[in-house]
């Protein structure tokens, strides 16, 4: 799941009695508060079909047996999971050693590793294609679009890895053959392998399987990786992120569980759309994949919008699926314009049905591909050349999105919700939220899914970065962005970001302490060495350069704390060297004058250390770099010479 981590925190602030009252209200068997009338209809490609139309009794889903999903399956052929009757998942031997097998019958497949875990395990990668291009290059040069499906990111999270074992298992014995016409698959059938080999069956309290046991949520060392994208501290995310832009996929799917709210739909799913998503891939998105989602429910699952609600106990205010965060893959792909959806079964439902349900989803989004092809590579090529020529030297003005937020803009949607009843819980002593499963009693909810950008920003022609910041470089590099180097010292006008004091987070988060600041812009003429790096705007992946650089990005390396040495002072002054400075300095007439003007300030003028660091910042001895970030946005045409970047 994604759900942001301020999820414990809304819940514990509700005001869980009231909100329960109001939830009784719409839990009545009534369509919720507003009238039909007064609805806003959402629009066409987001309707999402409610498997039940009427409250209904229908059998607890819980309970239903698994499917008899592999029947016409030759015994020797059926995936690990379905031998184990879906009460097991192959760990990752015995995962690698299934692929093997269908990479032995199966000549248009190759099973490929794309790096190596912090413990050391190989990160296996799936290519299948018909042509056998099984390099990034090959499968490029064929203009098909290519399809990246990532599983068990969170590795308890794992039915996209069985459902797509069960895709690859058929297509080893000759079948869905159609789905190599048109796509290049890449599967990463396990991403998190070390979180996915901590097995336990209690790694997941809210989900009905694999009952045997599923992998834990994290690397070993506690990361989440559906936090790195943007930051990639992880081997894992270098090495997935190395793979993305080698392949420079026009789709990618990642599929999750989800837990929460207890309700009728077994797959949901999200996607950040535009204005985070460029036009004309927001545009194939709203054509293809409402046809995915209904051949999906033609096979028997009910879907509907992933659901983070407002407030946990109170399912009445409505829902948000928006996730464009950019440290999320659902947030990430949209900055290289591309699509990322986001795949979330319903963790109350058991394992077989999700992951039956995932298989089916993935094969009619596939199908969706298949029935548009170059209308996918088409509009991710325009996205790409829009932003390439929106950073092009000459270009007119225009604004990058820095900051994105769900958007307060509402559908209203009806949610399948189970029946719930309140009770007293023994643990809290609060009310508690209790549902009866497979008793549907829809309501209609307002549904979030929109995106409003919070800050923007005039488009630079580039960034200028100051040699020797590793942290930068190796994120520039391994996002694989164009650098070039200044080929000579120049004195060049750029746009200066000077910050105020940090704010540091109270807690770490993903083992870094994430730190904001006010920032203050403004043109100054600088002279940068040569060797200073040069990140230039006309180039398809720029909104990434955007999210790193910029210090108010959510995801920039400033905010996750990995500059913070530029608030540092590096250097002191002697009292008695800074009483000669400042006795010589005050022959200036205005700088007595100035100085006289800030002993005005009682604040200043009864604190010894305020009063030295005034006087330190008028010496020549004061380092001015302090609190300045060590990039520069160049707001003119560049007419410095470059050089190839030398790595
Ligand atoms: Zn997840």
């Amino acid at each position: 799941m994604v759900r942001r981590e301020t999820w414990l925190g809304r819940a514990l602030l509700a005001g869980v009695a009231a909100a329960i009252a109001a939830f009784g209200a719409g839990a009545a068997g009534n369509a919720g508060p507003a009238a039909p009338a007064a609805l806003v209809p959402a629009p066409a490609a987001f309707q999402a079909p409610v498997a039940s139309p009427a409250p209904t009794t229908s059998p607890a889903p819980a309970t239903s047996p698994a499917p008899a999903a592999a029947n016409d399956i030759p015994r020797e052929w059926l995936t690990p999971a379905e031998a184990a009757g879906f009460e097991a998942t192959p760990d990752y031997e015995e995962t690698m050693a299934f692929l093997r097998r269908l990479a032995g019958r199966l000549p248009e497949m190759r099973l490929e590793t794309f790096g190596r875990s912090a413990a050391g395990r190989p990160l296996p990668l799936v290519v299948v294609s018909r042509e056998r291009a099984f390099t990034a290059a090959a499968a490029r040069r064929l203009a098909k679009p290519i399809v990246l499906i990532q599983n068990g990111i969170h590795p308890g999270e794992i039915d996209g890895k069985d459902a797509c074992l069960m895709i690859l298992r058929d297509l080893a014995l000759g079948r869905r053959r159609g789905l190599l016409d048109d796509a290049t698959l890449l599967i990463v059938p396990i991403y998190n392998v070390d979180g996915h080999e901590r097995i336990s069956p209690y790694n997941r309290p809210n989900q009905d399987g694999p009952r045997r046991g599923m992998g834990f949520r994290t690397t070993a060392a506690g990361l989440d990786l559906n936090r790195d994208y943007v930051k990639v501290v992880s081997p894992e995310a270098q090495a997935l992120v190395g793979l993305i832009a080698a392949w420079r996929p026009h789709l990618f799917v990642d599929n999750h569980v989800t837990d929460g709210v207890d309700h009728d739909w077994v797959l949901t799913w999200s996607w950040a759309e535009a204005p985070q998503l460029p036009a004309p891939v927001d545009a194939w998105m709203r054509a293809r994949l409402p046809a995915a989602l209904a051949a999906t429910e033609r096979a028997g699952h009910s879907t509907g919008p992933y659901v983070d609600l407002k407030d946990p106990v109170d399912p009445a205010k409505g829902f948000s699926s928006w996730v464009g965060e950019p440290r999320f893959s659902s947030g990430y792909f949209p900055l290289r314009n591309r699509p990322a959806v986001l795949v979330e079964t319903l963790s109350y439902k058991p394992y077989a049905q999700r992951v039956l349900a995932t298989r089916d989803f993935l094969l009619a989004l596939l199908a969706e591909v298949g029935r548009d092809p170059t209308g996918l590579t088409g509009a991710v090529a325009a996205a790409e050349a829009a932003t390439v020529a929106a950073g092009a030297p000459h270009a007119p003005p225009s604004d990058v999105a820095v900051n994105f937020e769900e958007s307060t803009a509402a559908d209203r949607i009806r949610l399948p919700l189970y029946a719930a009843e309140t009770a007293t819980s023994q643990v809290t002593g609060r009310p508690l939220l209790r549902y009866r499963r497979g008793e549907i009693r829809p309501i209609e909810v307002p549904w979030y899914h929109g995106s409003r950008a919070t800050l923007t920003l005039p488009r630079p022609r580039g960034y200028l970065v100051m040699p020797g910041w590793p942290q930068i470089e190796q994120r520039l590099r391994v996002q694989g962005l164009r650098v070039e180097q200044l080929a000579e010292a120049a004195e060049i006008e750029v746009e200066t970001m000077r910050l105020g004091p940090p704010h540091l987070a109270g807690a770490p988060y993903q083992g870094l302490i994430h730190t904001t600041a006010d920032v203050t812009r403004r043109t100054e003429r600088r002279r940068l060495p040569a060797g200073t790096l040069w990140v230039p705007a006309d180039q398809p992946d720029f909104a990434l350069a955007v999210q790193l650089l910029e210090p108010e990005a959510g995801d920039s390396l400033l905010s996750w704390g990995l500059l913070s040495t530029v608030w540092e002072r590096k250097e002191y002054i002697s009292p008695w060297v800074l009483e000669d400075q400042a006795a010589q300095l005050l022959q200036n007439p205005q700088l007595a004058a100035d100085w006289q003007r800030a002993l005005a300030d009682p604040k200043l003028a009864g604190d010894p250390q305020a009063r030295y660091l005034w006087w330190f910042q008028h010496t020549p001895y004061w380092d001015e770099t302090v609190g300045l970030m060590p990039c520069f946005r160049l707001l003119a045409a560049p007419s410095f010479q470059t050089r190839p970047w030398a790595r």
